[in-house]
């Protein structure tokens, strides 16, 4: 039997993890310490980025590029609409337009074609960018995206939330990981607790452009610069307007942009640092448990598509297609088991939909959304639990 709730995802806190928030408590820092340089790195090392920079959420991730990119009133940008609704708003937080676009039924993601339709119905320089999702943790192939992107101009912010860990492979075989940058100008990562690395909240954002990493750093802590080579005020300003002093003084600072605070915590990134060490522990159990349902369901008649076994997929998500998902949920939240829907189409929030857009603009996104419900899938997912998750969806189809 079952007594607690299973849920569509949770995080795993070891007693590691908290010796190691608990060893930052004690330290000199809570903020912008020697942890939050050790996060990024050690996260640049494991994506395969030249930098990164670790923030608040994965919103302010989001919020942070647009900005960098100079994203602003009348930008057109294309996203999917089967991703969060942070994937989407980073545009709306500068003033962009969000043209959301199809996806394919096979694999959940932004359809290319449809892109490239779009962009080959109008003029050059209508759109300025793309945010392609790794949905559920299944790699974009950002490879063919850059060369689209690169005829019409366009920069690429990969949403990454679901995917570290993941990797496509690219013409010449290689392992393209997510999050890498050598495809997208920027990549951004959550740390929310049912992502695969929790730090309560936090996010990063990883890239290989120099320009674009100091614009972010700025960003993240209110446009201000402690870097004596960029100041543009005089040292004689600086110093009070005593010319006795050629050099700067220790105090000095300037605000030369309208930045944010968008920091992470000391303590959180210890959190990071010491997840990220089992971070290919983790994505090895998603792995199996993928495997486990993706041959449980092969060939069920009530299975019309699900995740399935996919080279590179991290498996954020588990998804199934379903007959009856409202019948199906709701028996299976009888029986403790919590799923959720990723997602209710981000075309259709209320929000969206005072832009215009309606029922019947995106039909693939739609019908997937009548049939989709994620299962349970992270790493202390029991062999237990998952046969009884099994167990139950059968019983129901059975019925
Ligand atoms: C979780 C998530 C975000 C936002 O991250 P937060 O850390 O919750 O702000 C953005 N995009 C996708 C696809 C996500 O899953």
């Amino acid at each position: 039997m079952i007594d607690k709730i299973i849920p569509y995802g949770r995080q795993d806190i070891t007693q590691e993890d908290i010796t190691a928030v608990i060893e930052a408590l004690h330290s000199d820092y809570l903020t912008q310490g020697p942890r939050i340089v050790e996060f990024e790195s050690a996260f640049a090392n494991y994506v395969g980025s030249k930098y990164a920079v670790a923030v608040a959420n994965g919103t302010a991730a989001l919020h942070l590029c647009t900005l960098a990119l100079d994203v602003k009133e009348g930008d057109k940008v294309i996203t999917t609409p089967i991703t969060f609704a942070a994937s989407a708003n980073c545009v709306r937080y500068c003033g962009g337009e969000v043209v959301f676009s199809d996806i394919d039924p096979e694999t959940y993601l932004l359809d290319i074609n449809k892109v490239r339709a779009l962009l080959e119905a109008s003029p050059k320089g209508t759109y300025q960018g793309i945010i392609p999702v790794d949905f559920a943790g299944r790699a974009v192939d950002l490879e063919l995206f850059r060369k689209l992107a690169d005829q019409y101009g366009l920069w690429i912010i990969e949403d990454a939330c679901h995917a570290p860990g993941g990797y496509f492979v690219d013409s010449k075989n290689k392992i393209q990981n997510c999050g890498n940058s050598n495809f997208a100008d920027l990549a951004i990562f959550s740390f929310h607790p049912v992502k695969h690395i929790a730090c309560g909240e936090g996010g990063m954002i990883t890239t290989n452009d120099e320009v674009l990493y100091k614009k972010l750093l700025s960003l993240r802590t209110h446009g201000i610069t402690k870097n004596e080579a960029d100041y543009t005020n005089s040292v004689i300003f600086a110093n009070g307007n005593s010319a006795n002093n050629t050099s700067y003084p220790a105090w000095y600072m300037e605000m030369q942009t309208l930045g944010f605070n968008y920091r992470l915590t000391d303590f959180q990134a210890a959190l990071g640092i010491s997840q990220l060490e089992r971070a290919d522990e983790g994505l090895a159990k998603r792995r199996e448990i993928a495997t486990i349902y993706n041959n449980s369901f092969n060939g069920k008649s009530f299975i019309k598509g699900q995740s399935g076994v996919i080279e590179g997929h991290a498996y954020h998500l588990y998804v199934i297609e379903v007959e009856d998902r409202l019948g199906l949920y709701n028996y299976l939240r009888e029986n403790k088991i919590f799923t959720q829907i990723h997602y209710i189409p981000c075309h259709l929030m209320p929000y969206y939909k005072q832009f215009g857009w309606k029922e019947g603009d995106m039909p693939i996104a739609e019908n997937y959304y009548k049939h989709c419900i994620s299962l349970p899938m992270f790493p202390i997912l029991t062999a237990e639990e998952q046969k009884y998750v099994i167990g139950k969806i059968e019983e129901y189809y059975r019925k």
